[in-house]
């Protein structure tokens, strides 16, 4: 990471040069969401003082702007991801929304007898869209369980894979433990079942390279703002000829061919699930993100997994620090108890010296329930922290016993 000049990319980022309660802010809920280079917040400034137009439908000169703009961010994506056509990008809210979108409309040809198959280490928006799919339509819910190391029990999701499974849907990276999950062997079993294949990539996108065709993924929903985009942005990536066989799920102008109150005619994938003006200058702000982080100079993931390593090392060598999983492949986040406090108390203490990072069960109760906690208090460090931010709050840490 000598090559990654880190000061250099910071002064990209104005949120990150501030004072919280007095000290210099050292954000680590990355996981959480990122802040935003200047790079995505002129994108989408220069959108609303200059081609700020509806999309698709009008005549003028912003709106041909617009949708020029509109429509490149989605070839951006499309690249990003490694899509065949941009047509395989559909827009959603993020990561919730893309998994909603398939669980309504893919999921609806399903029904009793039909199973679904996700890990203990989903983040709720993985596991709630399948729970009301279920209730709705009698489909089964199956879980892959976890080894002592926090991983996913390969042996076990073979064995729960059976010609009955329509679905694998499982996180490339937890949200809690970092862990990365095998996803060519999973894919690969869950395609010789005959079943289709979702990875959420909500903590992946940003972190690692992300080749929907290498991967051989049907499905890949991420977000927008966990990758120094805007919130409010998402995508679903979808194999081309599943979404032309996919209904629409909401209803509206843009999804539409022709409407008459005789019968209506649903547009072509992406438009199809688009119903609505779309979240135009959030999909410029995405695509000035993706070209932001793609055009980074290397050196950026060997540097983020120098930090990760540097925090993991100094937490284990605090003795009153319980560090959460250790899995093979870690990215992004780690996770830690402590032995006589609870987490809450310490991160409001981490606060008051201006550090950020996230308590609670992080939307994956299940995974607190497997693990025997109500929480953990989470450290998620990215590209722009630097060894000595990673330095100071093990710093913090060290002194915690002080205030206790
Ligand atoms: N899946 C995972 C693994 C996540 O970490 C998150 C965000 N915490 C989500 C899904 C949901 O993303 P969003 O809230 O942006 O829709």
């Amino acid at each position: 990471s000598a090559h990654f000049d880190v000061p250099a990319l910071r002064a990209q980022f104005p949120a990150l040069h501030q004072s919280v309660n007095g000290r210099p802010l050292i954000y680590l809920d990355n996981a959480a969401t990122s802040h935003k280079p200047l790079a995505v917040l002129t994108a989408m400034d220069a959108f609303y003082r200059r081609d700020n137009a509806n999309v698709h439908r009008a005549a003028h000169t912003l709106s041909a702007r617009a949708t020029e703009a509109f429509e490149a961010a989605r070839g951006t994506v499309a690249r990003f991801v490694n899509a065949a056509r941009p047509e395989e990008i559909i827009w959603t809210r993020g990561t919730t929304e893309a998994i909603n979108l398939v669980a309504n409309s893919w999921g609806a040809s399903l029904g009793p007898g039909d199973e679904i198959l996700l890990s203990t280490l989903e983040h709720h928006a993985n596991i709630v869209p399948w729970q009301l799919l279920a209730q709705r339509q009698g489909v089964q819910i199956k879980v892959i369980p976890l080894t002592t190391t926090g991983e996913l029990d390969l042996a076990a999701a073979l064995a729960l894979l059976s010609p009955r499974t329509r679905l694998l849907a499982v996180s490339q990276v937890s949200n809690v433990l970092g862990t990365v999950t095998p996803l060519a062997r999973l894919i690969a079993a869950a395609k010789s079942e005959g079943a289709l294949t979702l990875v959420d990539g909500a903590q992946a996108a940003g972190h690692l390279p992300v080749d929907v065709q290498a991967l051989g993924c049907d499905f890949y929903a991420f977000s927008g703002h966990k990758l120094y985009g805007p919130t409010g942005i998402g995508v679903l990536y979808g194999r081309h000829d599943l979404l032309e066989q996919m209904p629409p799920w909401q209803g509206g102008g843009e999804m539409i061919r022709k409407v008459s109150f005789a019968g209506t005619r649903f547009n072509a994938p992406p438009f199809r699930f688009e119903a609505g003006t779309p979240p135009i200058a959030e999909a410029i702000g995405l695509a000035a993100a993706l070209d932001f982080l793609t055009n980074l100079p290397d050196g950026w993931r060997q540097h983020e997994a120098d930090l990760l390593a540097q925090l993991c090392d100094g937490l284990d060598a605090l003795p009153f620090v319980r560090r959460i999983g250790r899995p093979s492949e870690q990215v992004g986040v780690v996770s830690v108890t402590f032995d006589d406090w609870h987490p809450q108390d310490a991160g409001e203490l981490l606060d008051q010296m201006g550090i950020a990072c996230r308590v609670g069960h992080h939307c994956a109760m299940p995974l607190m329930e497997a693990l025997g906690l109500d929480g953990t208090l989470r450290f998620a460090p990215a590209l722009y922290n630097t060894r000595e931010e990673i330095a100071a709050t093990l710093a913090a840490l060290a002194r915690l016993p002080e205030f206790f």
